[in-house]
């Protein structure tokens, strides 16, 4: 070992150099005086981190461990504070023995002459923060994935400090409020619920309604204008752990969800009624008939009503669960392939119109095959249920006609099904697709007013579109485009 001449008395200089001998750190000392600062000493710390046993580097400069790397800024950094004689730390990327790459904090400091003021050596010490970089890393990737979700979720959100001021709001707040973050942030919680109140009433002219901040853990609903209608907000606050007194205030948009649960009420009803009717006149021609005693004549019309009612009431229980299905479903889409139109068309006439029947529809189908981007049963579904219609709203007869027709431009195939039937009135047609719509719900036609609305559901789940051009008296088309693909049908 080249010994360096130290101020320390003996005993204390052996401990340290022990010290320095058995840290996990490498220790690494140049000589200053001499050119190209050669390695005079390291300990064993160097050899664990770098690979480099003491004889193979004592005698060489230290820049072999950057590899290649001699370009990086850290190295010119370590130059100019050795030319200054200062003290300085960087992280440099440096490589093992066995070629492997490390980052290596680097402690570096002159050792002087006592008296002159010389530098002879350099001291450094050096640490593999490889770990420690790549947890910061990780850190600061998590840090800017959070802050994009907490600037651009679409949950408005207000931090309020241990004194109930707002001390962060992010910028949903101006699409759920109209209100600029800036507008609240370093307001006490009371005062930033009067700007918010004062800007909605100012934007609707109306007087101001004050807008309480949930206490404790309850949620509060404001009901705020904007964009020309009432929006419910669901206001909820959150304790930001038991140490702290801050808290986290979250705003929602709640109109849809209060839509959809009132809509979803509102059908219930309807579902519960439109059930009621076939089951009451079940239950009361069944009571007739054990009532009373009639001949088989006088109670053959009662039991057909009773069937009939029984299989009205089987269809509407059928359509029932297709809807409770596709609200299951939520907003997605069915798993859509490659379909022949001509096969899809053909087969729901066959079901619709089985051989053998009294009426007939006319099928007209492009010259060259096309195939449409679709569900196969789903498509069928529809196809049978128009057509269905079609027949059913035309009972005087007259032509029903399933016809397909190619739009290239669009990319479109539409297939249209006619009839010159009972048709539809413009303020029916303008109510056709609602749940347990019927023109004429007393008529003889028997129905459920809701086989279109899984029509128009089972279409646009198919990336298609519905349409319908209808003249009472005189005859309907309803019309069903679909994408057109390029694949070839499974
Ligand atoms: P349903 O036929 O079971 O009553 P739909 O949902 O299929 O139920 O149709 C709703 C209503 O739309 C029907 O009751 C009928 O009044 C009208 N409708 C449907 N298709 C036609 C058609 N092709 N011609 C005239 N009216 C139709």
């Amino acid at each position: 070992m080249t010994e360096i001449e130290s101020p320390l008395p003996p005993l204390l200089d052996r401990i340290l150099l022990q010290a320095l001998a058995h840290t996990v750190n490498g220790v690494v000392i140049t000589d200053a005086t001499q050119p190209g600062h050669p390695i005079v000493h390291v300990n064993e710390g160097f050899t664990r981190l770098t690979g480099y046993t003491a004889g193979e580097v004592v005698g060489r400069n230290c820049n072999f461990l950057q590899g290649a790397e001699r370009g990086q800024p850290e190295v010119a950094q370590m130059r100019q504070a050795i030319a200054a004689g200062e003290p300085l730390t960087v992280v440099i990327r440096n490589f093992r023995k066995d070629g492997t790459p490390f980052w290596n904090q680097v402690e570096l400091s002159p050792v002087r002459e006592e008296g002159s003021g010389r530098i002879t050596h350099f001291f450094a010490l050096q640490t593999d923060v490889t770990l420690k970089r790549q947890a910061e890393r990780t850190n600061v990737l998590r840090a800017l994935e959070l802050e994009r979700i907490f600037r651009g979720g679409p949950v408005g959100m207000i931090l309020l400090d241990e004194e109930g001021r707002a001390t962060v709001a992010t910028p949903a707040l101006w699409r759920l409020m109209n209100i600029a973050p800036q507008a609240i942030e370093g307001l006490p919680a009371a005062q930033a619920a009067g700007v918010i109140a004062r800007a909605f009433a100012q934007s609707q002219g109306m007087p101001e309604v004050p807008l309480p901040w949930p206490q404790g853990a309850l949620s509060v609903r404001w009901e705020v204008p904007r964009k020309g209608s009432m929006r419910a907000l669901d206001v909820s606050s959150f304790e930001l752990g038991t140490l702290t007194r801050e808290r986290v205030i979250v705003v929602r948009d709640v109109t849809q969800e209060e839509e959809g649960n009132a809509a979803r009420s509102q059908f219930l009803a309807t579902a519960a009624h439109e059930l009621r009717t076939p089951m009451g006149s079940i239950c009361g021609f069944t009571e007739l008939l054990l009532m009373r005693n009639y001949s088989p004549d006088q109670a053959r019309p009662l039991l057909e009503t009773i069937l009939r009612q029984s299989m009205r009431l089987s269809a509407m229980l059928n359509d029932l669960l297709d809807l409770s299905q596709m609200d299951v479903m939520g907003g997605h889409a069915f798993a859509l392939a490659p379909v022949s139109l001509h096969e899809a068309l053909n087969k729901a006439l066959q079901v619709a119109v089985p051989p053998g029947s009294a009426r007939t529809v006319a099928l007209k189908l492009p010259d060259a095959p096309a195939t449409v981007t679709a569900h196969p049963q789903k498509l069928e579904q529809v196809l049978i249920n128009l057509l269905s219609n079609a027949l059913k709203y035309s009972p005087q007869g007259g032509a029903v006609m399933m016809e397909a027709t190619i739009d290239p431009a669009l990319n479109r195939a539409h297939i249209a099904v006619s009839d010159q039937g009972v048709g539809l009135s413009p303020e029916h047609q303008a109510r056709l697709f609602t749940r347990f719509f019927r023109a004429d719900p007393s008529g003889p036609i028997p129905g459920t007013g809701l086989g279109l609305v899984i029509v128009k559901e089972l279409v646009e789940r198919m990336g298609g579109t519905i349409g319908v051009r209808s003249m009472l008296g005189q005859g309907s088309t309803f019309t069903v485009s679909l994408p057109l693909s390029s694949e070839t049908p499974t």
